[in-house]
């Protein structure tokens, strides 16, 4: 199996060709080739030296990633299911917003953090994607928004909140963003991608040396050592204080928006206790809170606190002087909502390939409200 030519950024495309004595300066109009113009097929390459592309063609896979299934959710939400080179399937979300047509991507197959509201963790970790599959989901989904709905459907953003913990995949997860960032790659701006974490410590510290600044939202989920620890086992070895002091090392202005991702399980971390310790520790004016209600999958053990329950939280955060909002449920009449990822579908058999989806009620109505600031 030839490694995929969308592992490679520029400068190491372009060093490899030099390394390999054909000219290093083709790395230029390759990357234009795949990314700006979409073309696949190195014969197609009509300014890059023969020698080039037979050295390409030779070594590397030029393919796109398979979208094996797709679903579109009522509200426009559409879910990928997106097969690698070894018959592994993650999940792509693009969801439509406004003037954005974000992408969340996933950055492993399963997760290995196991935190316990979670559909993707009932998967384990199976393995970590390689950068090429990472930036693979771009491409494959654009292309086929390109084919099936029109040119004018283009991906604005992208939020690595789908499937596994970016943070644990480091190294691809970089250069993935270099290749999104990269004005001979995908040319998107810093602003247009978010990164989420489940608090990784010391990947975090590394993070500020050398990650490219883009937008950061950490899965806060309670401000009391006892209750996350019960939610995100990762906290037993990276607490609060740990978690906190790996925050503060990050300079604020290459990650501008500190993002905390709370989310709302009933009975759980939705009470005035909370609300306090949320307030005492974060600061107000660097922070902005996210409130994700609980999102339901068949055998979840949480329930998602009542409309009243949320609003009521929004209220008290808002009352502190916080930047609050909450985050609309999109896409969970066909699981695409965050959380309900989960690649072996057939084992649960909530899809039906010549069916599609299988709509389940009780959360396909449980939509909340938009995203809501005050
Ligand atoms: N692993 C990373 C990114 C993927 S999860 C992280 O944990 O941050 C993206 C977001 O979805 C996280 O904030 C996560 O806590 C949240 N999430 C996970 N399961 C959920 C569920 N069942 N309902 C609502 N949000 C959920
Ligand atoms: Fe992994 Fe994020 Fe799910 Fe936790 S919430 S198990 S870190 S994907």
């Amino acid at each position: 199996m030839k490694p995929s030519i969308f592992d490679l950024s520029h400068d190491e495309l372009k060093k490899i060709l030099t390394d390999n004595k054909v000219s290093g300066f083709g790395a230029t109009q390759i990357f234009d080739w795949l990314y700006k113009k979409w073309e696949f097929n190195p014969e197609n390459w009509s300014n890059v030296a023969k020698k080039t592309r037979e050295f390409i063609q030779e070594q590397y896979s030029t393919e796109l990633n398979k979208i094996v299934w797709n679903g579109l959710s009522k509200d426009g939400t559409r879910k990928f299911l997106v097969k690698m080179y070894d018959g592994q399937t993650v999940e792509a979300v693009a969801i439509p917003a406004r003037d954005r047509l974000t992408l969340c991507v996933s950055s492993q197959v399963g997760c290995a953090v196991g935190c316990t509201f979670c559909h993707t963790a009932t998967q384990g970790l199976k393995r970590h994607l390689k950068t090429g599959e990472v930036v693979g989901q771009y491409m494959s989904v654009q292309q086929w928004l390109f084919d099936n709905v029109g040119p004018e459907e283009k991906l604005t953003n992208i939020v690595y909140m789908g499937q596994g913990e970016p943070l644990h995949n480091y190294e691809n997860m970089k250069r993935a963003t270099e290749i999104f960032l990269h004005e001979r790659g995908l040319g998107l701006g810093q602003r247009r991608i978010t990164l989420s974490t489940s608090g990784l410590v010391p990947a975090i510290e590394k993070l500020a040396l050398d990650f490219p600044p883009v937008n950061l939202a950490i899965s806060l989920h309670s401000a009391r050592n006892d209750v996350r620890t019960e939610m995100m086992p990762i906290n037993k070895v990276y607490d609060l204080d740990r978690l906190f002091a790996a925050i503060k090392k990050i300079p604020l202005k290459a990650h501008r928006r500190i993002t905390y991702e709370y989310l709302l399980a009933d009975g759980v971390n939705d009470t005035m206790e909370d609300v306090v310790a949320l307030a005492e520790l974060l600061n107000s004016k660097e922070s902005k809170i996210n409130l994700i209600p609980f999102n339901e999958f068949p055998g979840s053990k949480y329930k998602r606190p009542s409309e009243q329950k949320i609003m009521w939280f929004l209220d008290q955060m808002i009352k502190r002087g916080f930047t609050c909002t909450i985050r609309t449920t999109k896409g969970s009449d066909i699981l695409a909502a965050c959380g309900q990822l989960k690649s072996e579908y057939d084992k649960v058999n909530l899809w039906n390939k010549d069916e599609g989806p299988v709509v389940i009620p009780s959360i396909a109505n449980n939509v909340v409200q938009n995203q809501t600031t005050r």
